[in-house]
């Protein structure tokens, strides 16, 4: 059984926004201060991802857009893993579903270096301009596959698909910037997202950040929470029952500080409010459930971001009466 087996991942690039995830979680990875987005059309045309972390070392740079070839993995102890990257195969699908240029500037190197991969094929390496950090361009996406073209929505359903991933990161990473640019046409574009680096202790720039992505109405209707079980643990921040956000469903859950889509814990989630919210009602709410990495499988599907626990039930029951109990405290 092999790594590459283990961690069979699937396809990684279904639409614009997965490319987009795949990008900001590396310039996350590499300890990035700030991560500027651009696209275009939708994502279809470009999708440009520029920042100022660690950089690649030019004679790095080939290997980086080979398959399999993270940095991040020795295949002892997949669990452990606790940075974003792992199968070491987003830049070289990217390269083979698009025309992907990748220019960065290792920490001390004296120039920058680019490479460039065209369906699937890779250039030489070049001297390039770049000042420090990396940027990452993805052009004409799926253009050699008229196909998978076809099943993308309009650029405008696109374009929300990746505001909301950038969000997603956004809220797990306070301490980094953010801006996303859509520069479809002429011009510097229009910025659709923008939130600066969150600073202060880890529930300031929690609030700081939340009420960026969701608004200061929502921070200003919200429980905090902190909760734990059998080495669970439960922070974020909850909408009181009384606040309604109208149609759009903003709940936003992280394990062990990736943003995941998960029914066992939205089910929780909607669980908790069962007494206390209509049942045509979502709960806002942006959860963080924190634990030894032994204690959940997050490579399940890495793409789609489900997640295992070991103990479903603690998971569950966690969320359920942390939030029974902050809601309880205030009045409700
Ligand atoms: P993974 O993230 O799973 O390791 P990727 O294909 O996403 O695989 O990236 C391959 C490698 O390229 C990374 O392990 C990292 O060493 C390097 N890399 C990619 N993007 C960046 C970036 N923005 N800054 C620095 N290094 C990067
Ligand atoms: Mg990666």
């Amino acid at each position: 059984e092999t790594v590459i087996n283990r961690i069979a991942a699937g396809e990684v690039v279904e639409r614009p926004a997965s490319a987009v995830k795949e990008l900001v979680e590396n310039a996350i990875d590499a300890g990035a201060r700030r991560v500027d987005i651009a696209i275009s059309d939708g994502g279809k045309g470009l999708i440009r991802v520029t920042d100022d972390g660690c950089g690649i070392p030019a004679a790095d740079l080939p290997l980086a857009l080979a398959r399999h070839a993270t940095s991040k993995i020795d295949g002892s102890d997949l669990l452990d893993i606790r940075s974003f990257g792992f199968r070491g195969e987003a830049l070289a699908s990217l390269g083979a579903v698009g025309r992907l240029t990748v220019t960065s500037r290792a920490r001390g190197a004296g120039e920058a270096a680019q490479v460039s991969v065209t369906g699937g094929v890779m250039g030489a390496v070049t001297p390039a301009a770049l000042t420090r950090g990396t940027v990452v361009e993805l052009r004409d996406l799926f253009y050699a596959t008229p196909a998978r073209l076809k099943f993308m929505r309009t650029d405008r359903a696109e374009g929300q698909a990746i505001g909301d991933v950038v969000k997603r990161l956004a809220l797990a990473e306070p301490s980094v910037g953010f801006t996303l640019r859509d520069v479809t046409g002429d011009g510097e574009g229009r910025v659709s997202f923008r939130a600066d680096p969150e600073t202060g202790d880890l529930f300031h720039a929690l609030r700081g950040r939340v009420g960026r992505v969701l608004g200061s109405d929502f921070v200003e209707n919200a429980i905090p929470l902190d909760a734990d079980r059998e080495g669970l643990r439960l922070t974020g921040l909850a909408a009181l029952p009384t606040y309604s956000r109208g149609s759009a469903v903003a709940q936003y859950l992280f394990v062990n500080g990736r943003p995941v889509h998960d029914r066992l814990l939205i089910g929780a989630l909607r669980a908790a409010y069962m007494d206390v919210l209509s049942r045509d009602r979502h709960p806002a709410a942006v959860l963080f459930i924190d634990c030894d990495p032994q204690l959940v499988d997050v490579n399940v599907h890495p793409a789609k971001a489900e997640v295992r626990f070991r103990e479903r039930g603690t998971a569950r029951g966690l969320i359920v009466s942390g939030l029974r109990h902050a809601l309880a405290e205030a009045g409700h």
